[in-house]
């Protein structure tokens, strides 16, 4: 399914992240976030910006490149992968399909090339599912706009040079129009950011609060036009979600290769674990897992690349995935017993952030709600 140049770039992306990210996650997961001096260097190696117009420092190839980065990423570390998610699948994207020229020069260069980054602000403290229902508010000032309100759960907050923050501009709660998304400098008079959390799963990606009070922007901060943000946030979901799947298949293949490498040296009771039917059945199901999470998500970055409409599917596969990916998580931990729950391996970082997964992006609740209420609309009488 991937094509010669595809996967050369997978070869590239492997062993980069073998050589340059595997040694120092640790390091990132103790430090709360990424280098920037690695941002830096993954925008030199045009690994960023593999999908996007040359024209603003992009490599120009398919978005299969950028599927295959999560996949890899999230291999090795998927805190990383979190954060280069917001730059480049959501923010970078935004800015690519509705960002104006001078948007795009200030903006999206340096996030792809690695000197900046990001944040989505959609989450708020009274809810993340219901996200048509922001509290927050832009409302128009003069030749201007004042935005204010709060986000919390944001990914890259405490590190960020700009946010794009979804506010309200117009219109009835839960509804998509009259939502507009401001593009907000870390610079910004009223805009502040609270101590990163501490937490669970993605602990080399920085989360946290964004506050917005009085907040003022000009016409020319705002993403497209006013009262269109949510339209630009629902259309790019199905791919995003498409992008989740490759992450989850990272994140399963690496507890499938530490259960293999582990399973094989040792030994229980004289033989091998890996000689055991227990543990074979374990290899053999989240075998099953990684592999039908990467041909779905390679089938649906193919159809996205068509035009064709991918909703069900995405939040299919983004469900499906995660279980996969918590299943495969659940099962490495098992399989090394004791040493499952030492961080000296990374069983016990895979254990963390497969469950994210679950969360992130869209709740797997959220996913069943979709693929439910599309499956009754599509379905044909029964005979
Ligand atoms: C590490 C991390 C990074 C994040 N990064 C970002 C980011 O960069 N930008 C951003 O905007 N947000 C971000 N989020 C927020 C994330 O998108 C939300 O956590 C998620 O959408 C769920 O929202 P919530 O946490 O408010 O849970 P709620 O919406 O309060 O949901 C709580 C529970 O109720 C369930 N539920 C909700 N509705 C229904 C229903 N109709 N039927 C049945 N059950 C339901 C949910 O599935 C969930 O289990 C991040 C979250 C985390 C943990």
């Amino acid at each position: 399914m991937l094509t010669d140049e595809e996967r050369q770039w997978q070869d590239t992306v492997q062993r980069y992240m073998d050589r340059n990210v595997r040694p120092i996650v640790a390091e990132m997961e103790k430090a709360g976030r990424p280098p920037a001096a690695l941002l830096k260097d993954m925008g030199e190696q045009g690994l960023l910006g593999s999908f996007a117009p040359e024209e603003y420092g992009g490599g120009g190839g398919s978005l299969m490149t950028r599927a295959i980065l999560a996949e890899e990423t999230a291999r090795v570390d998927a805190g990383l992968d979190a954060t280069l998610f917001v730059n480049i699948s959501l923010v970078a994207r935004h800015l690519i399909r509705h960002g104006t020229e001078a948007q795009k020069r200030k903006y999206l260069v340096p996030l792809l090339g690695g000197t900046a980054s990001a944040s989505i602000c959609l989450t708020e403290p009274h809810g993340g599912s219901n996200a048509l229902s922001p509290k927050t508010v832009g409302r128009r000032d003069g030749d201007g706009w004042v935005i204010n309100g709060s986000k919390t759960f944001i990914t890259n907050a405490p590190i960020a040079d700009f946010f794009m923050v979804f506010a309200r501009t117009s219109g009835e709660d839960r509804r998509a129009h009259g939502g507009t998304c401001f593009i907000v400098d870390r610079d910004a008079t009223g805009l502040s950011t609270g101590k990163p959390f501490d937490k669970l799963s993605l602990r080399s990606s920085p989360t946290g609060e964004v506050f917005l009070d009085n907040v003022r922007v000009s016409d020319d901060q705002i993403l497209g036009e006013v009262d269109k943000g949510f339209y630009y946030m629902l259309e790019g979901l199905d791919l995003e979600r498409v992008f989740e799947g490759a992450s989850n298949t990272g994140i399963a293949q690496a507890c499938l290769d530490l259960a293999v490498s582990y399973s094989s040296e040792r030994e229980v009771f004289g033989q091998r674990l890996s000689e055991y039917q227990m543990t074979q059945d374990k290899i053999a199901r989240m075998a099953m897992g990684v592999e039908m999470s990467r041909v779905m998500f390679y089938h649906l970055v193919r159809a996205v690349e068509n035009g064709e409409d991918v909703t069900r599917a995405a939040a299919v596969l983004k469900l499906y995935s995660s279980e996969a990916a918590v299943e495969a998580s659940r099962e490495v931990v098992q399989i090394l017993g004791g040493y499952g729950l030492m961080e000296e391996y990374p069983a016990a970082r895979l254990y963390r952030d497969a469950k994210h997964h679950e969360i992130g992006a869209g709740t797997s609740e959220i996913q069943k709600i979709i693929i439910a209420k599309q499956t009754y609309e599509k379905a044909r009488p029964a005979h």
